[in-house]
């Protein structure tokens, strides 16, 4: 396979809601609203973000990288681990396209600081990032407020095409 086609990755994450926990999400602290329980930031955008790259680069996934026992990636924030993932990508030999990430749940509505975030993850990524924002119409964890889901994709060129 000729290697300057455009290499995609999707990346999904589900994280509960928790209690006493402060809200990460999509890169932005979210005051009010009630957070995520998780291993680290519990940020469920970032780390899709992270999985869609990891895919399109052939580096495994988040579980592979940042294992839940290491105590480096303990309470680690979505954003570092975006920039860390990144650097990965860079390294094996990728250049980073975009990316694209919805998060799905019915609140807080991430669209009402769109700009916001996009450019905290976009400056993580050093490529650009878009967010966007969907509910699920009252249905299954998200749509009864359990949780946050999110789902990302991601898009790469080899850094070395061959002809
Ligand atoms: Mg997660």
């Amino acid at each position: 396979m000729p290697s300057d086609i455009p290499l995609v990755g999707i990346g999904t994450d589900v994280h509960a809601f928790g209690e006493g926990r402060p809200l990460w999400l999509a890169g932005l602290h979210w005051p009010g609203e009630m957070g995520l329980a998780g291993h680290s930031d519990a940020d469920v955008a970032t780390h899709a973000l992270c999985d869609a790259l990891l895919s399109a680069a052939g580096l495994g996934d988040l579980g592979s990288v940042f294992g839940t026992d290491d105590p480096q990636w303990a309470q680690a924030s979505g954003v570092s681990m975006l920039t860390h993932t990144a650097a990965l990508v860079r390294e094996s030999g990728h250049l980073i396209g975009n990316a694209s990430v919805q998060v799905i749940g019915n609140r807080p509505r991430v669209g009402s600081r769109r700009e916001e975030a996009q450019d905290v993850l976009s400056a993580a990524l050093g490529a650009p990032v878009r967010v966007s924002g969907t509910t699920s119409d009252g249905l299954g964890l998200t749509g009864r407020g359990e949780g946050i889901a999110a789902i990302a994709v991601a898009s790469l060129m080899s850094a070395h095409p061959t002809l």
